[in-house]
């Protein structure tokens, strides 16, 4: 018989680890897991470390950084590495992640669950298996494993509050999916490794992420400044429009010229904005703004935030998002 793959199990909390405390729902300590491992360690030789114990509202960049460590320092003695964290800012960390690891050559996959595996019908034991399945395939990358499908980390986006298909992997196909021939992966969907693995863990948390409404105020664009914001991702309107009339384009010039990286995505969830449709876009272009195209916002966000970390210059970043660094974004050549 083949030999069991050793998989870690890093715990962070989140509703699969909670229990009911006096105030609602809590994180409890990695044992609270230990139960539901029983039939995987039938499959797998486990080992569990407990890293954190939190909600992941809480989970900041220091928890990113804390996590992407471990993985690093832990990854050349494990088949794999399953991560347990909480759902809500699931997407964020395992963008941050995905940035702050070129070259991973191992599989490392986030899940959760949108009820404690406590609860009888919990949602935990089943993507505790599709998670368990992904990192013992061998087949390198940051992936979110979640009711049955597994995504790239920077295409995962919490789309459903409660529902127990909570993520989707937006403008990427599924890398795997649960069928009854088991973990069917898809390779053509998975990331290609960037030369040797590498800790680059810095991360500057100088950036915003702004949801364009019609008749913004400009002065945001001067306040960002004044604040000492490095970077600004915005959400803008379909395509990638921006409100053009009065002075809607003097902010961001001035944001622009004085040095802060702009990234334009679009406030659908699906599709690519394209800055060179309409005239509304390309004003943009003109003032110098990056192009997020099809990134979703929590990797254009982390993306930004982990270049401005590596201390590149605005130029540098220009150039770092016309470049596919994990699958996280569709340019053409
Ligand atoms: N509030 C929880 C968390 O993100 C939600 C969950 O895990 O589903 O930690």
């Amino acid at each position: 018989m083949d030999r069991k793959k050793h998989i870690l199990l890093l715990t962070t909390g989140g509703t699969i680890a909670c229990a009911k405390g006096s105030e609602g729902l809590e994180p409890q300590s990695a044992a609270i897991m230990a139960h539901s491992l029983d039939r995987l360690r039938h499959y797998y030789a486990i080992t569990v470390r407990e890293l954190l114990c939190l909600d992941s509202s809480n989970i900041r960049p220091a928890e990113w950084q804390l996590i992407a460590r471990e993985v690093f320092a832990a990854a050349p003695d494990f088949d794999g590495i399953v991560i347990s964290h909480g759902t809500d800012t699931m997407a964020y960390t395992a963008s941050a992640v995905t940035f702050m690891l070129p070259g991973l050559q191992k599989p490392v996959v986030f899940t959760g669950s949108q009820l404690p595996l406590t609860e009888e019908l919990s949602d935990g034991p089943d993507n505790l298996r599709t998670a368990f399945a992904m990192a013992a395939s061998g087949e390198a990358g940051v992936f979110v494993a979640f009711d049955r499908k597994v995504m790239l980390g920077c295409r995962a986006v919490k789309v459903r509050a409660s529902n127990f298909s909570a993520f989707e992997s937006v403008n990427a196909r599924y890398v795997a999916t649960v069928s009854s021939q088991g973990l069917v992966i898809d390779r053509s969907a998975l990331p290609t490794p960037q030369g040797a693995p590498r800790l680059l863990e810095n991360v500057s948390q100088t950036v915003f992420l702004l949801k364009l409404t019609p008749g913004l105020s400009p002065e945001i664009f001067y306040a960002l400044k004044d604040l000492g914001y490095k970077g600004i991702v915005i959400e803008a309107f379909g395509l990638g429009g921006m409100t053009v009339l009065g002075r809607g384009l003097a902010g961001i010039r001035s944001a622009v010229e004085s040095g802060i990286s702009v990234v334009v995505t679009t406030q659908c969830l699906y599709d690519s904005a394209d800055l060179e449709v309409y005239q509304v876009g390309t004003s943009l272009l003109e003032l110098g703004v990056i192009q997020g195209r099809d990134m979703t916002s929590e990797a254009a966000m982390t993306k930004l935030m982990w270049a401005l970390g590596q201390n590149m210059t605005q130029a540098e970043i220009a150039a770092l998002f016309q470049k596919d660094l994990a699958g996280e974004i569709t340019v053409s050549n």
